[in-house]
């Protein structure tokens, strides 16, 4: 007989190993990919069981049982658990976590994959009982009996025959204690995924767009496509040509789409075009539906899944193709817990499939652009507008000369009339809610910052209130200095009073403001974008959040109010941010028949940088932008990986990185840098005190067994118990 193999189980606790446990008693071991409830400590937990092992190191009189085993057959394929196994080493972070972050909330609980149904049945006992005899006696007991035999031996769902004989239950107990009925669970069947139409034509591409489509469709296996498109260059039309393809052939495609770019307009262009219902997964969802959408992409029925960063890790046994749209969107990377980048992972997960990965933006980040420099991606231009539209025209605005009042200049007001005049739509762009209003006094100079965290309170107007949008508290707005006691105003343009100074100026002209205020309930993002689109507004007033992939046809002018602060940033990635931030939120301009144009504010309008990109465009500013960072050894041509602590004491937070410091000292090679511990950016953030250390090398591998050595070290350490920390893998956010 073999021996009875030990499983290696992955169980959602903060600690980067795995646990042994034996098969559940008189079970045989679960396989790897299945679920099983295991004791841990004095809790039972949910496990998945990651690959079988002949022995362990854990003593005889140790090691435990698990409880129960809760798939028959694996939840996850071994492609999946690649996928995770990978995500856990690359980003180094607990196996147990990853599997947990990847699975529905429903499954992650230990639910059934299929939610079953509870059937009952006449049996042979009660086939052959005499139905009448009973009658005399016990009248309901032989109307259910023979409900039933008339169902015969499939039985009926409880359901069912409650609505035929609502009392059944009463007289069910005495038919199953004489044995001549029984019950069963069977397994709810999905509804069947709706059929496939022929899909509407679309246009026929241009010489860019073919020459892209087939250099994509003649990819043999594993390829990294970069297309690299202007915006409204018809990168989607090629997309959809190959997602045809793909689905033709009996195959997956999987699109990973920004946060904000899954909106019902690209669901229902899809849908329109393929004519098939696109299987979406996003924040939004209920537990349920998600659960339903991982299960028909686990069981290859659903042909195209569309999804934000979470997606990523959805089994697809039959994958043929992943896009990425917009890949430079932040929301990709996750910034909490498991700090993983889907687009990142999207890439891996491709190469592991042998299949092509297409990673799309008008504004490549810098990491791609020199990827394919060197060969490894492939880069693919689509120079023009689609469809006869132009590039905008830019436009500096000096505030220095045409000062800005209530944010706005007199130039730019005078171009929202005009445009306003022949019938335009207008797009006032704020960088970032973050430039909002603070609460500055002009008799002492004093700021209202957070009790909490070492940030400036923000304005908000409507509600006569202060907030602090890093921790959420908030108060009523003062009215005098709490400091000297003199009347203050709030200063700063806020989308808020942006949208007040607009309504005054252009009274007759419907005002839509668009920001993460105005969209926090859920289907108020839709309605307010489904306003502008139809022109219903003819200004809009918002963040990043209008920037990204919209489509408003009679959207003429951009005008960008206050682009400065992308200037002297202190990032080294700012400005390639300021570049993609512009450039993004232009493209919404002209996108039809006139030609857009784009008002930048500035009082720095001879700076290099706005020549730069006026004249170049993002190609120039990102060739600039690489240069710097070659010579200054930032990425893409150094990695990085950021450690942070929390802690209520400051001494505690530094205290901790100062051991990871230690750590990283002695056993480093001498390529990599150790920079800090210094306080975060942020010191202090509802109520913990935040630091952080950076590590720098141009050898990855050695930066990543450092970290592998490093984190469970780190894990026994008797100061972690008071801090919060973290290992950030190729960080993003980092001043
Ligand atoms: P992107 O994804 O690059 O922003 P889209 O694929 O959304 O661009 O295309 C922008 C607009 O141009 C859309 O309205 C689209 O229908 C249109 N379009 C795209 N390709 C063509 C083409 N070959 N001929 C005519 N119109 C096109
Ligand atoms: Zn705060």
């Amino acid at each position: 007989m073999a021996k009875t193999p030990i499983l290696k189980v992955a169980i959602n606790v903060p600690l980067s190993r795995q646990f042994d446990y034996l098969p559940a008693k008189g079970a045989a071991a679960a396989k790897p990919g299945c679920r099983v409830l295991v004791p841990f400590g004095r809790r039972r937990q949910v496990g998945v069981v990651l690959s079988h092992a002949a022995k362990t190191e854990v003593p005889d009189a140790k090691i435990r049982r698990c409880i129960a085993t809760l798939d028959d057959n694996p939840l996850l394929s071994a492609e999946d658990l690649w996928l995770l196994r990978f995500t856990s080493e690359y980003y180094h972070h607990p196996i147990g976590e990853v599997v947990a972050a990847a699975l529905p909330a429903a499954l992650r609980q230990g639910k059934a994959l299929h939610a079953a149904l509870t059937v009952v049945a006449i049996s042979d006992a009660g086939e052959s009982a005499d139905i009448e005899t009973l009658a005399k006696r016990a009248p309901r007991q032989a109307e259910l009996l023979e409900i039933l035999r008339d169902a015969g031996g499939n039985g009926l769902e409880e359901e069912a025959l409650t609505e035929l004989l609502p009392t059944w239950r009463r007289a069910a107990k005495a038919l199953f204690e004489k044995g001549l009925m029984h019950r069963f669970a069977i397994r709810r069947e999905d509804p069947e995924p709706p059929g496939v139409s022929a899909g509407q034509p679309g246009p026929t591409l241009n010489e860019h767009q073919e020459s892209a489509l087939q250099t994509i469709r003649n990819a043999d296996g594993f390829d990294v496509f970069v297309l690299d498109g202007v915006t409204g260059s018809g990168k989607t039309e090629v997309y959809l040509q190959l997602m045809r393809d793909i689905i033709d052939a009996g195959r997956q495609v999987l699109v990973l789409v920004p946060e904000i770019g899954l909106t019902p307009q690209l669901v229902s262009r899809l849908q329109n075009r393929l004519g098939i219902v696109p299987s979406v997964l996003h924040s939004g969802l209920g537990d349920a539906e998600r659960l339903q959408t991982w299960r028909n992409a686990r069981a290859g029925s659903a042909q195209l899944v569309v999804g934000t960063r979470s997606a990523i890790f959805v089994p697809m046994p039959n994958l043929g193709l992943i896009i990425v749209d917009e890949e430079h969107d932040h929301s990709f990377k996750q910034q909490e817990g498991l700090r993983y980048s889907a687009r990142d992972l999207a890439i891996a997960r491709a190469k592991h499939r042998d299949v092509a990965v297409v990673l799309g933006s008008a504004t490549p980040t810098l990491e791609l652009l020199q990827h394919c420099r060197s060969d490894n991606y492939k880069r693919i231009e689509l120079p023009e507008r689609a469809g006869g539209a132009r590039p905008p025209a830019f436009r500096l605005v000096d505030l220095n000369r045409t000062p800005a009042v209530d944010g706005i200049s007199e130039p730019l007001a005078a171009a929202i009339e005009e445009h306003l005049q022949s019938g335009g739509q207008v797009l006032m762009f704020l960088n970032r809610r973050g430039f909002a209003p603070t609460l500055i006094c002009s008799s002492c100079s004093h700021v209202t910052e957070c009790t909490r965290c070492d940030s400036r309170m923000t304005v908000h107007a409507r509600d006569r209130q202060l907030r602090c949008h890093h921790c959420g508290s908030y108060r009523p707005l003062d009215t005098t200095c709490t400091s000297c006691g003199a009347e203050v105003k709030p200063l700063g343009e806020g989308t808020q009073r942006l949208e007040e100074a607009l309504q005054k100026r252009f009274p007759q002209h419907r005002i839509q403001r668009i920001d993460s205020d105005t969209t926090q309930r859920k289907g108020t993002m839709d309605a307010a974008l489904a306003m502008a689109e139809e022109g219903v507004a003819d200004i809009l007033v918002g963040t990043q959040m209008l920037s990204k992939g919209h489509h408003f046809p009679k959207l003429t002018l951009v005008g960008i109010i206050n682009a400065d602060q992308g200037l002297f940033g202190t990032d080294f990635r700012c400005s390639e941010r300021l570049a993609q931030s512009v450039i993004q939120v232009a493209g919404r301009a002209g996108r039809e028949s006139r030609q857009g144009d784009v008002v930048i504010q500035t009082a720095f309008p001879d700076n290099p940088f706005w020549q730069c990109l006026i004249e170049g465009g993002y190609s120039q500013v990102s060739a600039d932008a690489l240069a710097e960072r070659e010579a200054t050894r930032w990425p893409p041509f150094t990695r990085l990986a950021l450690i942070r602590s929390a802690a209520h004491k400051q001494r505690d937070a530094h205290a901790f990185l100062d051991i990871a410091r230690q750590l990283v000292l002695e056993g480093a090679a001498e390529h990599l840098r150790v920079l800090g511990p210094v306080d975060a950016p942020m010191a202090r953030r509802a109520g913990r005190y935040r630091a952080q250390l950076l590590l720098q090398s141009s050898n990855r591998k050695a930066l990543h067994n450092m970290l592998g050595r490093l984190r469970p070290i780190l894990e026994k350490e008797p100061l972690a118990r008071r801090v919060r920390w973290s290992i950030d893998v190729d960080p993003i956010e980092l001043f």
